[in-house]
């Protein structure tokens, strides 16, 4: 396999360098010059969806983490490591997949963008997510992810990621910049309009505690004016401690929440068991992971909007 791998690889780098090397874009530089088209591999499905959105056809767009697959424990195979290393560019954000993360390492930088200075990780899963009263080493069992890393479920950080894949794209491919100009100006015009619903939508909500099964909430309630509790931590693997389940069980009740929030991708025994001792009901919100058939939508809006409708209701906003 090297063998038969070992020339395209040469010949793709050697065309890469070239790029790199001219500033002017000389001919017979990028992927597109030689009448390829570009390949980028992104590592889940938002960057997948911007990307797309904002290359457009002319791109050959793929994903690491296929859908309906958990991707906080995305594991990577012999095959998906040399798509990495043979592709024009590899977006992801540092973080989130460990694997990922760990892969890109063998990638040559020149060909990699990692989001997450433009995501603005600026919330810790603890933080948002952290129950009053836990003892210290509790605290620190839920605190271990760190940075919370699902920026995407904020519309606005959403488009400052949009915008850093557009300048990598233009960068790469100066010949096509104003194709993804125009597309990255209706994607963001998209996500400006999706936050404005959501701000109207909102305003007024009498319940402002928002209990989730995992604590990929925290940009989106920090925008909007809610105060996240996640049953589980920011990774769905990270299974709460009875006395964890009933501490947030208490504040249900106490809080008066009416709903506890499961998504599609984790199974909802904890959100059920939480809703069952506290009356209350079991709705889903999608941390837009990946879409699958039991998605509420065919893509990221769609979605968004289905996880507003149930946001307008559980939050009892209207
Ligand atoms: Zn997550």
């Amino acid at each position: 396999m090297n063998r038969r791998l070992a020339p395209v690889a040469v010949a793709a780098a050697l065309a890469l360098t070239a790029t790199a090397c001219s500033s002017s874009g000389s001919p017979g530089g990028s992927a597109t010059d030689r009448g390829e088209r570009l390949s980028v591999v992104t590592s889940f499905y938002p960057l997948q969806f911007a990307t797309q959105s904002i290359a457009g056809d002319a791109v050959d767009v793929t994903v690491l983490t296929k859908p309906g697959a958990e991707p906080h424990d995305l594991e990577i195979a012999a095959q998906d490591l040399s798509r990495l290393t043979r592709a024009d560019l590899v977006v992801y954000s540092k973080g989130f997949q460990p694997a990922v993360d760990d892969a890109v390492e063998q990638v040559d930088a020149e060909h990699v963008v990692d989001v997450s200075p433009a995501a603005h990780l600026t919330l810790t899963a603890a933080e948002e997510a952290g129950h009053a009263g836990e003892s210290e080493a509790q605290h620190a069992e839920h605190a271990e992810g760190g940075t919370d890393p699902h920026f995407w479920l904020d519309p606005q950080r959403y488009a400052s990621v949009a915008e850093a894949i557009r300048a990598r794209l233009a960068e790469l491919d100066p010949e096509r910049a104003a194709t993804y100009d125009a597309n990255a100006k209706a994607f963001v015009g998209r996500l400006t309009a999706l936050d404005e619903e959501f701000e109207t939508t909102l305003k007024g909500c009498t319940t402002k505690d928002l209990v989730t099964s995992h604590a990929a909430f925290s940009y989106l309630a920090e925008r909007y004016g809610f105060e996240q509790h996640g049953i589980a931590g920011v990774s769905p693997e990270a299974e709460p401690s009875a006395a964890a389940l009933a501490e947030i069980t208490e504040l249900v009740k106490e809080h008066g929440v009416t709903t506890i929030y499961q998504e599609t991708l984790v199974e909802p025994h904890f959100a059920e068991t939480v809703a069952s001792s506290s009356g209350a009901t079991v709705a889903t919100l999608d941390p837009l992971e990946g879409i699958t058939d039991a998605s509420a939508g065919s893509d990221y809006f769609e979605v968004m909007r289905s996880n507003l409708a149930a946001l307008e209701q559980g939050q009892n906003c209207s």
